[in-house]
């Protein structure tokens, strides 16, 4: 999430560097009393939003379908987050974890134990919700064992520092740590994922970063959206509500992202999948997905699923 969403996210990972302002040289002090300033104001202009089953925003049925559609395929302004893999290829296509998912967290050294509780918990917190909602395995790695997400907590300076170990011993990261180490300021946090193959675009890893000079009440809020977006909501909407709207009016998981991130781990679908492919199941999906998540009475116009 970032103040200038459109810039980070219409050119993805890629071309972060490209995004990026010469802001290399903010003094830590200043760095963070902007994004104190910038919680507040986002707060105060009717952001930040903690509802997850709002009553100013209705569900219904297309919504649901429309709010798939544009998270999870291209159909936003073009502002899906890019998998290198895909830079040059305009296909638009589904994308998911089909392996399990494994956390592993990474913590600048300022970073104190007390931060470091409570942004664990958030993503753990996330996490559950995540494995829950969409059935899939997701939970944080053991220390020394596997794992295929980086969550990390990094300030300017040891940004600038993994960015370079990132280019240098990184097979799957290489190209990106100079969009890690100077990222713009306006950035708060970011997801970048990773392709596991080619054909199929089946997400095999990922980096998640959150900036360590955020106001702490930021770790939940960008926990929400990237572990979203992790999952193969690659992109925004405008649609609300919605934790990837994007005028950042929600800041977490809303029963509307429940539902489609439930969609989109259903059994019926795969990465690689098309757009006319997908189509035809997406209203018994949903239907089911409903049904399932025990939501319904918050839905109108929940369609047949045919008398199963
Ligand atoms: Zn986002």
């Amino acid at each position: 999430m970032n103040l200038i969403h459109k810039c980070l996210l219409g050119l993805g990972s890629l071309a972060l560097a490209a995004c990026t302002q010469p802001g290399g040289g903010v003094p830590d002090e200043e760095l963070r009393s902007y994004y104190a300033f910038a919680f507040q104001d986002l707060e105060q202009s009717g952001g930040n939003r903690s509802d997850t089953r709002p009553s100013d925003a209705p569900i219904s049925t297309t919504l649901i379908l429309s709010a798939f559609q544009d998270l999870a395929f291209d159909t936003f302004d073009g502002q899906r987050l890019i998998l290198p893999q895909r830079a040059n290829d305009p296909r638009n296509v589904l994308s998911r974890w089909e392996d399990p998912i494994r956390l592993a967290f990474l913590f600048g050294p300022d970073i104190t134990p007390a931060q470091r509780t409570r942004f664990r918990k958030a993503v753990a917190d996330v996490s559950r919700q995540l494995r829950r909602v969409t059935g899939h395995s997701i939970t944080i790695a053991p220390e020394g064992t596997p794992f295929n997400v980086t969550v990390a907590l990094l300030d300017r300076k040891d940004q600038r520092a993994f960015g370079r170990v990132i280019d240098r011993e990184s097979e799957t990261m290489r190209g990106i740590g100079s969009g890690i180490a100077e990222s713009d300021v306006d950035t708060f946090c970011f997801v970048e994922p990773f392709a596991k193959d080619q054909e199929a675009l089946e997400l095999g890893g990922a980096l998640v970063l959150i900036k360590a000079e955020l106001p702490e009440d930021f770790y939940e809020i960008c926990a929400h959206e990237e572990l979203m977006h992790l999952m193969g909501m690659l992109n925004h909407t405008d649609l609300r509500p919605s934790v990837l709207n994007s005028d950042q009016e929600f800041s977490k998981i809303t029963i509307l992202d429940d539902i489609i991130l439930a969609m989109l781990y259903d059994r019926r679908l795969k990465s690689g999948m098309s757009w006319g492919e997908v189509t035809p199941l997406l209203p018994t999906i949903a239907s089911d997905a409903v049904r399932r998540l025990g939501v319904g009475r918050f839905v109108t116009n929940t369609p047949s699923t045919g008398g199963t």
